[in-house]
């Protein structure tokens, strides 16, 4: 059984996690940590394998850093973080933890981005509409930036600024838009409800020891 521990255990995604881990018959809920449940990371960090985060932007560095420390896997899904500098911290760090940083884990999302960066080869002007509940912290959206990465590394010209859009009703949506001559191609996900990510971050919480690098970015290498 892997040890499971949940930051942001009463938060929207982190609730949805500790029932999906609860779930899972290879996986074991050893705790959730989160401040309105009066628990906090480090006093649970001895009892987890991985530790899963959902958290907050100015939360999740240090508690990457912790489970670094600790010697446990990470499995980050918050966004609006550095990642830049987190990857270097990791870099620095003594041991064999391994963290794994996933902007989206909805597979559709995945795919999204993967078409996207396919499309940008033959239409390379794009803009990105990313559309969200209105409790969201960041903006634009970490799978916004991650998908303006794949498609500038595939050659293409995302036009700024990416466009957030914040409102009650919407969960986690997102339009690519190519344009080119006399025509558009529009690329789009909806995620409906937050089930949605949970095979993506099982499948993340079990791959994350196999990682051969420290620091990851994207569940792509886990999906192939
Ligand atoms: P949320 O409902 O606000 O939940 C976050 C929870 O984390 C809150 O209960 C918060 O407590 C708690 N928290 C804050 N600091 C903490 C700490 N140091 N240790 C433990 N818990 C802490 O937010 P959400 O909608 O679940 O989203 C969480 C993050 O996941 C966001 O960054 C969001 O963008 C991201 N997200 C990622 C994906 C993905 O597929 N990767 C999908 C959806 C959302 P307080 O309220 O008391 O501060």
């Amino acid at each position: 059984m892997t040890r499971v521990v949940v930051a942001g255990a009463a938060g929207r995604m982190g609730a949805t996690t500790c029932d999906a881990v609860e779930g899972a018959d290879d996986l074991e809920l050893a705790a959730k940590a989160d401040p309105s449940l009066g628990v906090e990371l480090a006093d649970v960090l001895a009892e987890a394998d991985v530790v899963v985060d959902f958290t907050a932007p100015d939360a999740a560095p240090a508690n990457i850093a912790a489970c670094l420390e600790a010697g446990v896997h990470a499995v980050v899904g918050t966004t609006g973080f550095d990642l830049d500098a987190a990857r270097a911290a990791a870099d620095g760090a003594r041991g064999d933890a391994r963290v794994l940083v996933v902007p989206n884990f909805a597979v559709g999302a995945v795919l999204m981005m993967r078409f996207a960066a396919e499309a940008a080869r033959s239409m390379p002007e794009a803009e990105i509409v990313e559309l969200h509940h209105d409790g969201k912290l960041d903006a634009p959206s970490g799978t916004a930036k991650r998908t303006a990465e794949l498609i500038a590394n595939a050659g293409g010209n995302v036009h700024q600024p990416i466009h957030s859009v914040r409102l009650p009703g919407l969960v986690a949506h997102q339009e690519v838009v190519f344009g080119a001559q006399g025509q558009t191609l529009t690329i789009r996900h909806d995620t409906s409800d937050r089930t949605s990510f949970m095979p993506g971050v099982l499948l993340a919480v079990r791959g994350v020891a196999s990682l051969p690098d420290r620091f990851t970015v994207g569940l792509e290498g886990l999906l192939e």
